[in-house]
């Protein structure tokens, strides 16, 4: 392996697939570590991502790891990584005991969700229990679709739900802590509030069928939504200093840069909106500010000489 990369990708998700295609074309070394543990593993198909709308998500990573293979400075390697440091030309990072340096570093980690802890929920998650409407709202259009939200979290997720269906129950699995406007709201809108603990989800082969209440109720439903939040999937970033937004994504500016110099982070770990096709944007953006920074300095320009990198495109 080079003893120096261009560019460390730690995730090979769309957003570190993307951003090593469009790297390893600017003939960039460059090295994939991904450990293997994509946010929608649970999920049944990808929906909203042109030309692979309804694939399954794991064809879609194989696809993209495929297309890679022309690309000889590419590297990939199935492996997490543990440690990430800045060092004087640029990064260091710890993958499987092997110590490797690069001079910029593109974090595409990724986030992992909160699932609500109810029982039987875990076999129905990503077939028919689903987080974003966006990605699975048209599967369960005018269906029966619960809204699992605590306290006063499912009125919004509810209200943006009336756009796939009209037969929306919130389950708030314990009192409601809803404001006089939002119940007003929900109430015309037809949207009852289900305020009885849930014992447990009943289904089979991933379709929802019910949800069954502590009180012995049985609530027949296709389809729950759910907005209990999420963390990074690692701490790389917070370890290296960046910083966060106040809902937890680091924050980026202009091309997912970040406040530490030579650092991107790109895809659901610096959250814009959280789908595929965007964290494959994300990417390809961070790709295009890494090349065009490692071109300055392997030209010795700064920054007053911006117009002659500045790219057509
Ligand atoms: C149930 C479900 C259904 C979804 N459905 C859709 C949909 O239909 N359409 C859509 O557009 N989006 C959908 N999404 C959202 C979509 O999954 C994300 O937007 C997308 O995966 C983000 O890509 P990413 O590259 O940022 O992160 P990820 O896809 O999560 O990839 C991150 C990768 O980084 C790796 N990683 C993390 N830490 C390390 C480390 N320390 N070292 C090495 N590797 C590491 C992880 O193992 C993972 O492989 C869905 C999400 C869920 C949960």
């Amino acid at each position: 392996m080079d003893p120096m990369f261009d560019v460390i990708i730690v995730g090979g998700g769309p957003a570190g697939l993307s951003a090593a295609l469009i790297l390893g074309r600017c003939r960039r070394s460059v090295l994939v570590c991904d450990a293997g543990k994509p946010r929608n593993k649970a999920s049944h198909a990808l929906h909203g991502y042109l030309t692979r709308d309804g694939i399954e998500p794991a064809d879609l990573l194989r696809i993209g790891r495929e297309q890679l293979r022309p690309y000889t400075t590419v590297h990939m390697r199935s492996d997490e990584v543990t440690e990430a440091r800045r060092v004087d030309n640029g990064f260091e990072i710890t993958v499987n005991n092997d110590v490797v340096s690069s001079r910029k570093l593109l974090i595409a980690t990724g986030v992992v969700d909160e699932l609500p802890d109810i029982e039987g929920l875990k076999p129905l998650y990503g077939q028919s229990v689903f987080h974003c409407p966006y990605c699975d709202g048209w599967e369960l259009r005018d269906k029966p679709i619960a809204i699992y939200g605590r306290e006063d979290q499912g009125a919004g997720l509810a209200l943006e739900l009336t756009g796939w269906s009209r037969d929306l129950i919130i389950c708030t699995d314990g009192p409601a802590t809803l404001s006089a406007s939002d119940r007003k709201q929900l109430d015309g809108l037809n949207i009852p509030v289900r305020e009885e603990r849930i014992a447990r989800l009943e289904g089979s082969d991933g379709q929802l069928d019910s949800i069954v209440f502590d009180n012995g109720d049985v609530l027949p439903r296709r389809g729950m939504f759910f907005n209990t939040g999420q963390d990074q999937r690692c701490d790389l970033a917070a370890r290296l200093g960046c910083e966060f937004t106040d809902r937890g994504a680091v924050r980026t500016g202009e091309y997912e840069m970040t406040n530490v110099p030579g650092l991107f982070v790109a895809g659901d770990a610096s959250r814009a909106v959280q789908l595929a096709i965007v964290a494959a944007a994300e990417g390809a953006e961070a790709a295009f500010a890494i090349n065009k920074a490692l071109i300055k300095e392997d030209l010795l320009l700064n920054d007053s000489d911006e117009t002659a990198t500045r790219s057509r495109v």
